[in-house]
């Protein structure tokens, strides 16, 4: 069977790990480009925007595909509107791995903005330090708010966007852990965090931290993301093409395999 998985995410490496290792799924892995440095993959995969949904559609009859799954990030709302329109054209299977969003537990200040702009006004009129845990696309919206002292971790640096006057850079992949988000957090004396809802696990302990300090985040909230047939993790997407595969009728014969 042969798979498109649209990926950038640890979900959509988790995925083409397992299917790497079954000969019955020839998969192809497709990433935005966005990260200058992407992982190795143990399958093969493409790299760059389709074109719009016309496009993937075409590129989708091309390469024959039989099933696709959506693994991209929980705030990449395009190129899932792009796969429900793509694969719907030629009837291709879809599904979605929709990452559970995190949520706020006891001692959590949480203020959910719905923008990148909207998270630099929830900032206020104080001078504050700000530990930006965003992509390095979004950090623009903070030039608007000049009086704050930002610190912004990016995987990489951010180039042909107009940033705050105070502002420092680290370049960092996750995942992340407790202890140095903690540490960080004190060193810097941030007194606000700025992130989006990711949810998982990689790049939660900025959030556990946040709590442990008493320190309020600004969250900003989820796009609505279309989708096909919902799952929550690589495991489930991978169930749901064995099922695929189960049902799938080749051409030529009389019945399924
Ligand atoms: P987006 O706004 O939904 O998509 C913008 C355009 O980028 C799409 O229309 C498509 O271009 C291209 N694109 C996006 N994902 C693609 C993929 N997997 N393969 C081929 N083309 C893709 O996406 P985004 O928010 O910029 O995110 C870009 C990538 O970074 C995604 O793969 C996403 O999973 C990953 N990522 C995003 C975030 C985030 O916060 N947004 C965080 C971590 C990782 P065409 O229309 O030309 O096909």
């Amino acid at each position: 069977m042969r798979v498109l998985i649209l990926g950038g995410t640890t979900e959509a490496s988790g995925l083409a790990h397992l299917l790497a290792a079954d000969r019955r799924f020839e998969t192809t892995l497709s990433l935005a480009g966005r990260t200058s440095n992407p992982r190795t993959q143990p399958v093969r995969t493409r790299i760059g925007g389709f074109g719009g949904a016309d496009a993937m559609a075409a590129w989708l009859r091309q390469e024959a595909i039989e099933a696709a799954i959506d693994a991209t990030h929980p705030y990449a709302d395009q190129i899932s509107s792009n796969a429900v329109a793509a694969c719907g054209r030629h009837a291709i299977p879809l599904a979605t791995i929709m990452r559970p969003a995190w949520r706020p537990g006891p001692g959590d200040q949480w203020l959910t903005v719905t923008n990148a702009e909207a998270a630099a006004e929830a900032l206020g009129p104080e001078p504050r330090r700000v530990f930006l845990s965003l992509g390095r696309l979004e950090l623009g919206a903070f030039a608007s708010s000049p009086h704050h002292h930002y610190l912004a971790r990016t995987v990489d640096p951010p180039e042909g966007i107009v940033l705050p006057a105070n502002i420092r850079l680290i370049f960092q992949r996750g995942p992340f852990d407790e202890q140095a988000e903690t540490a960080l957090l004190k060193h810097e004396r941030i007194d606000a965090l700025v992130s989006k809802n990711s949810g998982g696990a990689a790049t939660y302990p900025k959030i556990a931290a946040a709590r442990q300090l008493g320190i309020p985040v600004v969250m900003i909230a989820r796009p609505h993301k279309s989708h096909g047939h919902v799952v929550h993790n690589a495991e489930a997407a991978a169930g749901w093409l064995e099922q695929r595969l189960a049902h799938r009728i080749v051409p030529g014969s009389a019945r399924g395999v």
